[in-house]
């Protein structure tokens, strides 16, 4: 029927099913690395043992996905390429329980309506297999055949009959550099399954299972079996958890950082999911130790309770929403700096005894737990901020110490601070230590939440050569919010009338060159922001140097400044600030027996 203006109104049909599920599977399949996603999660779900995969062509010209897991009756073998066919959930309510990687039901319905798919499939019970052959959403074939256990999907030609994305697809190295991606994450999700991968015909992959009770051993040995024995060693476990969320996993020690920066493995209830925020939450634990261009290597499984998680948010399911997005960025960035300040930067001989983030109050929620390790880990340090003598001694005292006199500290070799601790003894760098304090206070003193100038009694003048003089003029209005007090003459002289607050006393002359000279080195070894590497070169310049005899008093100071920073574990530039020897460990060495 035709309108006014003589347009005659479309008529509205419903689309045959192949064509909508052509249209849909843009969503699930994006190029052949998703494909096999969905075949591997498949497979996962069917409890398969041992999942091989065969590719060839980077995947566009077949991807073989064969498990051992439970297999499929002759019916479920056709059903399972109908959209919404699924055997995971049957309720809405089911929808806030889902511990199946999959549960749309579409995936099969997808690859099938781009592809060209034969499966094969026979369950344990059954004598005879079925095979089913479906191309571009049409069954060409269904009918019994002779198959093992399990079920075999084998996919040809991805987007045969959607040219416009399969000139989409990339080089073969880039499709096949994702077939790894997915490949490594998955066989590192499940380290007590057997997987294999073979590429045109090579084999590229082929890790057997790792047995064990503990889930960091599977891990690490599965981390060796791929990326080397020498490099899984090194690792760090990690494992924490509150009522409301638990962590484990193997984070890498601040020399082990790689190149790649697809090396980063995050996991939430199994799925390994992409999540910018807790990347972040992950890198910004190494705040100050990531040279540039070098990227921290991780996996880390988070789980909590499934009803706390929106897995649906994404077609491919790869990005997530918790109900409380803060508390977990908090409690994966607090975990990962305990993992690192305890067996990374402070290195602790008594690597076996596990400590807690945070004792669990009796009674309390886990979230309102997760919240307090949150907002430690964002603005304190995880060793409460305070004075020495309730930091490093409250929690950790040792009894006879506890009343009475207070600590005993003493300088060794005049470059290292000795002091007891309850589990043992601690050694502090004078010089790492005072840098780190002068480096905190620096980027506060920038960002203009501290005031930290300390006026000179008498100006000091000196002359700068051109080249510096450039880089004064460049970083005037920085120094000036670093606390220093400079005016500037004809003919390169300036007069430093203040500076930065607590720097090492006889600096007053050349602090200015020292500072300078710091930046200039630093501009040409790494690659920093001019506010990052002016509380760099301020904290290098002006800390104590070894070799300085101090004060009992000027230790105390020194040890509860340390700990009101942020991170009193490791200097600027990411070596250890302090050291701890256990009470174990000296028995250990001294032939005792173990306690
Ligand atoms: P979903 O995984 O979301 O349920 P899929 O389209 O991926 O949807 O799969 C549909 C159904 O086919 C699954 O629910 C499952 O019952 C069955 N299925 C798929 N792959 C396998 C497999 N490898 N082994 C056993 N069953 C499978
Ligand atoms: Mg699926």
């Amino acid at each position: 029927m035709a309108n006014e203006r003589g347009v005659s109104s479309p008529r509205i049909h419903v689309m045959p099913s192949s064509l909508a599920n052509k249209i849909a599977a843009g969503d699930v399949v994006a190029r052949p690395a998703s494909a096999l996603k969905e075949l591997v999660e498949n497979a996962l779900d069917a409890g398969a043992q041992n999942i091989n995969i065969e590719i060839k062509r980077a995947g566009s010209q077949q991807i073989l996905v064969r498990d051992d897991g439970c297999g499929m009756s002759p019916e479920d073998a056709v059903r399972c390429f109908s959209r919404h066919a699924t055997s995971k959930i049957r309720t809405a309510a089911e929808l806030n329980q889902i511990w199946t990687l999959g549960f749309r039901g579409e995936a099969l319905a997808s690859v099938a309506a781009v592809s060209q798919v034969t499966l094969k499939t026979r369950r344990q019970e059954d004598h005879q297999g079925h095979l089913v052959r479906i191309h571009g959403g049409e069954i060409q074939a269904s009918e019994p055949c002779a198959a093992a256990a399990g079920t075999a999907i084998d996919v040809r030609n991805v987007f045969y009959n959607v040219p416009a994305r399969r000139a989409f697809l990339k080089s073969p190295a880039t499709e096949f550099s994702h077939i790894v991606d997915i490949f490594l994450a998955q066989a590192l999700a499940n380290p007590r399954l057997g997987f294999s991968l073979v590429h045109n015909g090579a084999e590229v992959h082929r890790l057997a299972p790792c047995p064990g009770e503990d889930d960091n051993r599977v891990l690490r040995a599965r981390v060796e079996q791929i990326f080397g024995t020498r490099y899984g060693r090194q690792l760090i476990p990690l494992r924490e958890s509150t009522n409301y969320i638990s962590a484990y996993g193997l984070v890498c020690r601040a020399e082990q950082m790689r190149r790649s920066r697809k090396e980063r493995f995050l996991y939430v209830n199994g799925r390994s999911v992409r999540s910018m925020s807790l990347q972040h939450a992950v890198m910004s634990a190494y705040e100050g130790l990531v040279p540039h261009r070098r990227y921290p290597f991780f996996v880390i499984f988070l789980s909590l309770d499934p009803r706390h998680v929106d897995v649906n948010v994404h077609p491919a399911k790869i990005e997530v929403r918790f109900d409380s997005d803060r508390d977990v960025y908090g409690f994966l960035r607090a975990v990962v700096r305990k993992a690192l300040g305890s067996a990374d930067l402070v290195p602790q001989f008594d690597a076996a005894r596990p400590g807690t983030l945070h004792p669990r109050a009796p009674g309390t929620s886990g979230l309102s737990i997760t919240m307090q390790v949150e907002s430690d880990a964002g603005r304190k340090p995880l060793v409460p901020k305070g004075k020495l003598s309730d930091v490093v001694y409250a929690p950790d005292v040792a009894e006879s110490e506890k009343e009475g006199a207070g600590p005993q500290i003493w300088q060794l070799h005049n470059e290292y601070i000795c002091t007891p601790i309850r589990t043992g003894l601690m050694i502090l760098d004078q010089r790492a230590a005072h840098e780190r304090i002068l480096y905190e206070r620096a980027l506060n003193t920038i960002d203009g939440r501290t005031v930290a100038s300390q006026q000179l009694l008498f100006a000091e003048t000196t002359n700068l050569d051109p080249r510096d003089l450039a880089l004064f003029d460049e970083l005037h209005p920085l120094l000036e919010s670093l606390g220093f007090n400079i005016d500037k003459y004809s003919g390169g002289t300036v007069v430093v009338h203040g500076m930065p607050q607590g720097l090492r006393s006889g600096l007053e002359k050349y602090v200015l060159h020292e500072v300078l000279s710091e930046y200039k080195n630093n501009a040409d070894k790494m690659r920093v922001s001019p506010r990052e590497n002016l509380a760099r070169s301020v904290a290098r310049s002006g800390a104590i140097k070894a070799g300085t005899a101090m004060a009992p008093e000027e230790m105390r100071t020194l040890i509860d400044e340390l700990f009101q920073c942020k991170d009193p574990y490791s200097s600027p530039s990411g070596r250890p600030v302090l050291i701890r020897i256990s009470k174990e460990e000296l028995k250990r060495r001294f032939s005792k027996a173990p306690l």
